[in-house]
C-alpha cells in the first residue's frame, strides 16, 4: 500500500479564475470596459459554508497541482475504506465457517449475508 499524501501535499477545494476591478482609479480596470485584472481562488466548503482563500499567481501552478493531490488522496481513501470493508467481511465469513465446522453438520440455514 502506497502511504498517503506523505509525499505530496494537496489541499481541499477547487481553484476558481475571477476577473475583478483593483479599486485604482486611474487604472485600466477603471475604465468603461476596459480590462479587469484576473485573480485566483482556492474554494472549499465548510459545514455548508463557502471559503474563497486568495491565491498568489505564483503560487497559482502549485495550488492546482495540489488540488489534483486530493482528489486523487480521496479516491485513494475511497479504495483503501472499501479493501477494509472487505476485510470485515472475510472475517465475518471465516468465523461463521469455523463455527460451522466445529459445530459439525448441524443443520439449517446459513443467515443470509447482507
Ligand atoms: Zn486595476
Amino acid at each position: 500500500m502506497k502511504k498517503m499524501g506523505m509525499e505530496q501535499p494537496f489541499v481541499a477545494g477547487s481553484l476558481t479564475k475571477i476577473y475583478r476591478k483593483c479599486g485604482n482609479p486611474n487604472c485600466r480596470c477603471a475604465a468603461k470596459g476596459g480590462q479587469k485584472h484576473s485573480a485566483h481562488l482556492l474554494t472549499t466548503k465548510v459545514k455548508g459554508k463557502s471559503k474563497a482563500i486568495y491565491v498568489p499567481v505564483d503560487m497559482v501552478e502549485d495550488v492546482r497541482k495540489w488540488c489534483s493531490n486530493y482528489s486523487d488522496v480521496k479516491d485513494e481513501i475511497k479504495i483503501i475504506s472499501g479493501y477494509c470493508e472487505q476485510l470485515i467481511k472475510m472475517h465475518v465469513k471465516d468465523m461463521r465457517m469455523r463455527s460451522a465446522k466445529q459445530k459439525d453438520k448441524v443443520s439449517g440455514k446459513r443467515e443470509a449475508d447482507d
